[in-house]
Parts: C-alpha cells; structure tokens; sequence
C-alpha cells in the first residue's frame, strides 16, 4: 500500500513551472513543434532510445517540455509511477484496453460503464475476437468467480456514469491482484481530490481531462496513470498508434488545475446542497449521489472518498417523457449537452444500458452538473420547472 501525495494544494501550484531561470515567466509558454534537432547523431540516437520515456525530447508526437511537465504533475497527484497524456478521454480508455487485449482474451467491464466505454468494447473489441462479459458493479470480490484463464483486465469505472453505484475498489483491485490481472478505473468523477485509486490497489487509472481536471469547457484531453509494471506497455501502445495532446490544450490544462482543488472544494458543497435539496421535492423519487444514503455504494464512498463532486442523478417519479422534455427545456441556468465538469451548470436525460442484469429503478432519470452560479439562482430555476412533473390528478 502506498501512502497518498502530500500537500495536494502545494503540488497544483508548484509543480508544472518553468526551470528555475532568473526573470521566467509563472507558467509553461504554449509550446508548438514537431521536429526537434540534434547537434551530433549520437545525441539523436540517445533521444531515440529513450523516446518512450516522459521526458525525453525526441519528436513532437512524443511530447514537449510543457506535456512532461503535465505529466509528471499529474503522476504526483495520482500517486503513480507515470503518466501519458491522450488526446480525450475516450482515447485513454480505447487505448489503454488495445494495450492489453488479444484475440481470444476474455474482459471483464462493470456494467455501469461510460457510454462510449461499451461502445469501443462491442463495436471495436469483439470484432477483434475479443470477448466482453458485463458484471454487476456492486460485485465485490465475488468478481474472483467470474475471473477465467484467459481474462486480460478488469474495466470499471467509479462512481459509475449516470447511475452513480460505487464500487468496493479494494476488493475488486484485491481480486485482480491475486490472479494477475490489471486493474483499469475510469476516475474522471473523483479526480484526485477526492480519490486516489492506486492508494487503493488499482493498478491504471484513465480520466477524461475535459471536465474538472482542465475545468472550464474548452480543453479536450485524457490520461492514463499507472504503476511501473503498466507504464511502458501503455505509452508504447499510445506512442504507436499516434495519438497526442495539442500545445493550446497542454497549456490550458495546466491552468485549469491551478484551481482544481479550490473549485472541487465548492463542488462538493454545492453538490450536497443541490442534491439535498432536490430530494425534498414531490417530483423525486430518489437522488443517486455518492455521498447520500440513497446511492448504491454510499459505503464505499464513506470510506474510499474525501469528497463528492458536483454531479448527480436524480430519479423522478414516472411520468411522460413529454413532461421531462418540458423541464428541461423551461430550465434558464442548465445547459443542455454532453460532458461535465466545467464551471456551468448542465442538465441531461440518461438512459441506462445493462447487459449484466436491469437497471433497478422505475422512473426518469436525469443527470445535474452544478456549476459555480448561485446555488438559489439554481433552485428558483428548477422550482418553476418542477411542477412540469407533476403526474396528472386524477
Ligand atoms: C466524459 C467522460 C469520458 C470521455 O471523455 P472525453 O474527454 O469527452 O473523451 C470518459 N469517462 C467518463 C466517466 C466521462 O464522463
């Protein structure tokens, strides 16, 4: 077990900085290149061996000053041994899974994954030949009994995207352990605020750095942390199929996360207020938040997190879908889109897919991401489109 990063708010500002040079400037210039050049041919060379390694400057696909810097930034808050940056957070999860499958391997996904998640594995992975089995997320360590031979990872995803189940990590992470097999956690909801998956066992975590991490909705990037054993077998398969980040999108991450820890604080109380709130509705049914005793996994939260960040579901009672249309369409301070994270408000219908078993509740559901505006602005919004949902007296 390792011990989680020291000083997270002392590690956003410090780190991620230009070398110490008299009269620098705060932050990482937006650096743009593509062929870097060497005085002698041996120097080329020693670039070219060590090209998979963050840090070497080699060729621009391979990263530049200001990516390793990002990346060891975020290798220290993950509490990793390395990170490689991608070009979203659909291409960390897409490549991290090509880096380990093989036809006629078996991989096991929770069933509650991202959307995009379930799509790559039937779309792409079995027409490679390989074989998906969805589990229940609330499996625990019975996921050992469904660990076979030939199974090359577990991909799961904490808390899971729309319905909110959190997982036992350490258990599922214990499992793997024993038979061998790494670990992937999909931990853009936590981020490292509030969750450090590799304290906790998990041998590669994959986040979209388009929502908090970056922060304010104009950045599109992922990464991919993991401990030694992982690390060179994932930035090769990253490295070879030629993804990369932009300099503009390097340089706005790094912003974002300047500020992570202090916006992920008040997302946290917005989030409760909200959900808290929203629960005493007649409309709901029930609130899906980690940190409520109404989520499945709220134990595991209890003692895997330091925090809930400002997303959430909330189950109304049954009503049309023309009802819900109507409240999402009277609604003034949500947005209406995909992706989260930013410093605005979002709201979204969600239909749950299962293939492991049904999704248990009956009623709409529907995706809130708080944003940094006025948490009363917020309910006077949703209290003038609730009665949309009133189901028609009889
Ligand atoms: C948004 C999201 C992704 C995908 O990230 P992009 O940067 O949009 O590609 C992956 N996983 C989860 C849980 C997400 O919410």
């Amino acid at each position: 077990m390792r011990e989680p990063s020291k000083n997270v708010a002392d590690i956003l500002v410090q780190m991620g900085r230009p070398d110490h040079k008299e009269g620098r400037h705060v932050n990482m210039p937006i650096e743009l290149g593509s062929t870097n050049v060497f005085d002698t041919l041996e120097a080329f060379e020693t670039a070219r061996d060590a090209r998979y390694v963050s840090g070497t400057m080699y060729y621009g696909r391979y990263g530049n000053a200001a990516t390793f810097k990002l990346e060891e930034t975020l290798a220290t808050l993950e509490n990793a041994d390395a990170v490689t940056l991608t070009s979203s957070g659909v291409a960390s999860i897409t490549l991290t899974l090509m880096a380990f499958v093989t036809p006629g391997a078996h991989l096991l996904v929770a069933d509650h994954v991202y959307g995009n998640t379930r799509a790559f594995c039937e779309g792409v992975l079995t027409r490679m030949g390989v074989s998906i089995e969805y589990f229940d997320p609330m499996i625990g360590a019975d996921i050992t009994k469904l660990i076979r031979e030939t199974t090359c990872a577990i991909m799961f995803e904490a808390p899971g995207s729309g319905t909110f189940e959190v997982p036992d990590i350490p258990a599922i992470a214990k499992a793997a352990r024993a038979a061998g097999i790494p670990t992937i956690l999909d931990s853009t909801w936590a981020t490292p605020i509030f969750c450090q998956p590799i304290t906790l066992g998990v041998d590669i975590i994959v986040a979209s750095m388009s929502k908090y991490l970056s922060g304010h909705s104009d950045c599109m990037m992922g990464m991919i942390a993991s401990t030694h054993i992982y690390a060179e077998t994932i930035r090769k398969t990253v490295m070879a199929v030629g993804d990369k980040t932009g300099g503009q999108e390097v340089f706005l991450a790094l912003r974002g996360l300047r500020t992570l820890k202090m916006r992920m604080e008040y997302f946290d109380k917005a989030g409760r207020e909200m959900a808290r709130w929203l629960a005493r509705q007649p409309q709901v049914k029930t609130v899906l938040h980690p940190a409520l005793e109404t989520c499945p996994g709220h134990e595991n939260w209890l003692r895997d997190f330091n925090g809930a960040s400002g997303l959430f579901s909330v189950v109304f009672h049954s009503c049309h879908d023309d009802q819900i249309r109507q409240f999402v369409d009277s609604l003034h301070h949500f947005g209406i889109g995909v992706s989260w994270g930013g410093y605005e408000s979002l709201v979204l219908p969600v239909v749950p897919q299962r293939s492991a078993g049904t999704w248990a509740e009956d009623g709409q559901l529907v995706r809130f991401n708080i944003g940094l505006e006025d948490l009363d602005s917020l309910k006077a919004d949703l209290s003038a489109a609730l009665p949309f949902l009133n189901t028609a007296s009889e």
